[in-house]
């Protein structure tokens, strides 16, 4: 299984959390008809089940620059109450063994920024230590979009948001969470891009010290049919207008450049290349 891969003077490494079926297609994506779903089954093996539902893999993004060890999203995390059966009370070893692969412990992580703040994008931020959320990585300043974290802390007042309670706050109150516009940039690898419409404040994260060499999508794409058709929204996208406009935009802006593509949750290899296909767009893996 290929998790790891060279850009310039980089390298960026899938931490794998869990690899699991999620909904059926059609729920998942409400504008799509069986018709078209039939029509595009022979190069979406990778993609469905037996009974259709599009299989996820939740991950994160660990990019070594030449002088951070950067973590991008978190994945879900274990012993968090979620409404999900896959993503409840997980107590998996995957994502430690996936940093302690590549030589790391938790403490050698310099940077976590966060795409957005849904549970399964945040979830490792912190661990349960004698019945309290700490954070994980205790060295790292934890980076959120400002407009994101307006959005996130304006929703827990109305009803608490398990994510923001168990996994945000927290590293609020220890003091190690930057809230940044959509100009951060961190030295001359790291630049954040604007990707709203699946939430507020969503964000992408693009590395290189000359052109984007590779970018962290988060959810402003799910799955690879999303590519071919653009248009096709995840059911749960807050704004689906502003969603389907940021997604079409992003595939363009990257479509037949060397910038390698880090998706959130599509199958292994889950990172390449856009290229175009048709009047929509298709990933090529071959790096
Ligand atoms: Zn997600």
């Amino acid at each position: 299984m290929k998790l790891d891969f060279a850009r310039a003077d980089m390298t960026v490494h899938r931490i794998i959390d869990l690899e699991a079926p999620f909904l059926h297609a059609m729920e998942m994506l409400p504008a799509l008809t069986p018709q078209l779903l039939d029509e595009n089954r022979h190069w979406l093996q990778d993609s469905l089940d037996e009974s259709d539902a599009f299989k996820l893999c939740y991950q994160a993004y660990l990019v070594r620059t030449p002088h951070h060890n950067i973590l991008v999203d978190s994945c879900l995390g274990n012993h968090k109450s979620r409404p999900r059966p896959e993503w409840h009370m997980k107590t998996n070893d995957s994502f430690m063994r996936g940093l302690a692969r590549l030589g790391l412990t938790p403490a050698d992580i310099d940077y976590v920024m966060c795409t957005h703040l849904h549970g399964d994008h945040v979830g490792w931020n912190t661990q349960l230590v004698n019945g309290e959320w700490v954070p994980t990585f205790s060295n790292a300043r934890y980076v959120f979009s400002k407009r994101e974290m307006e959005w996130a802390s304006a929703e827990d007042k109305k009803v608490p948001l398990a994510p923001y309670q168990d996994s945000v706050l927290p590293v609020i109150r220890k003091g190690m969470a930057e809230l940044v516009e959509d100009n951060y940039a961190l030295g001359d690898h790291v630049r954040l891009l604007p990707t709203p419409g699946h939430t507020e404040g969503h964000v992408s994260f693009c590395f290189g010290r000359e052109r984007d060499e590779l970018v962290v999508t988060g959810d402003l794409i799910h799955v690879p049919l999303q590519m071919r058709y653009p248009e096709l929204n995840f059911a749960r996208d807050k704004d689906p207008e502003l969603a389907q406009k940021t997604r079409r935009n992003f595939l363009e802006r990257y479509c037949d450049t060397p910038t390698l593509c880090c998706t959130s949750h599509f199958p292994p290899p889950s990172a390449g290349r856009v290229r175009r296909w048709g009047d929509g767009y298709r990933m090529d893996y071959s790096n």
